[in-house]
């Protein structure tokens, strides 16, 4: 039993003006709900080799967050011309993480790029762009002027009955969306578990006992006023408590 299980979030790369300094960085939302569930986040610059392993083997749970798009060689495609630039440093770093976390049954939660990040760490691979490849899809690329509105519900995913996700969530949530991408083929570690009304896959999770879950939108805008979604934080940490 772990009373405050330390949970590592992955930083993404950014460079601050006006001088471009280059900077690890990540959005309080992240932090602040693992903290609402009782964790304790750590933020992780992006080591590599061993640090990133000496970093991932004294944490006792992972969360693997949103941003820009893969590097669309991850899983075999050329870019699409709406597919941003990549950060190979970040794809690197998430997907060895990914893979070490499942592989040594380190409970893991990725949210939105996360999700992404997960299933094709496994082999599965993504759609680039939902607007040019998949016709009839409903809106799920929302951008606001102000990020308070990120925490309002645009869509509903249903969710699998005996799944993990709808033990927690039960089995229908309405959700926020800021993804042009999606999951397309689910990796065979895992099943799709959440879709939206148009079929966009919207969470997948693993076939065993381990706390394997990803999800495609961002709950961690949507905590403070919507329990539900809290409770999706709630259960992660809860899990870590147990099983560490
Ligand atoms: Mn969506």
């Amino acid at each position: 039993m772990i009373e405050k299980p330390l949970i590592g979030i992955p930083c993404f790369q950014d460079t601050f003006p006006p001088q471009q300094r280059p900077r690890f960085v990540t959005y309080h939302g992240y932090v602040k709900a693992l903290e609402a569930a009782g964790a304790v986040p750590v933020l992780l610059p992006l080591p590599t080799g061993e640090a990133l392993e000496t970093a991932r083997s004294r944490l006792d749970a992972i969360m693997l967050v949103g941003g820009d798009d893969m590097n669309p060689a991850r899983y075999g495609q050329e870019r699409h011309p709406k597919s941003e630039p990549p950060d190979d440093l970040r794809d690197e770093v998430e997907i060895t993480l990914a893979r070490r976390a499942i592989e040594t049954h380190q409970p893991l939660l990725a949210i939105c790029r996360g999700m992404q990040v997960l299933n094709v760490a496994f082999g599965g691979t993504l759609i680039q762009h939902i607007g040019d490849q998949v016709p009839g899809a409903i809106q799920h690329e929302f951008n606001y002027d102000d990020y308070h509105r990120r925490q309002e519900i645009t869509h509903t995913v249903e969710i699998v009955p005996d799944s993990r996700l709808a033990s927690i969530l039960g089995t229908q949530a309405g959700v926020n969306s800021f993804h042009h991408q999606a999951v397309a083929k689910v990796a065979e570690a895992f099943r799709p578990v959440a879709c939206a009304p148009d079929g966009i896959v919207e969470g997948i999770e693993g076939h065993n006992e381990h706390f394997a879950l990803g999800v495609q939108w961002h709950p961690e805008d949507m905590f403070h006023a919507n329990a539900q979604m809290l409770s999706l934080f709630q259960a992660f940490v809860d899990f870590v408590r147990r099983v560490g």
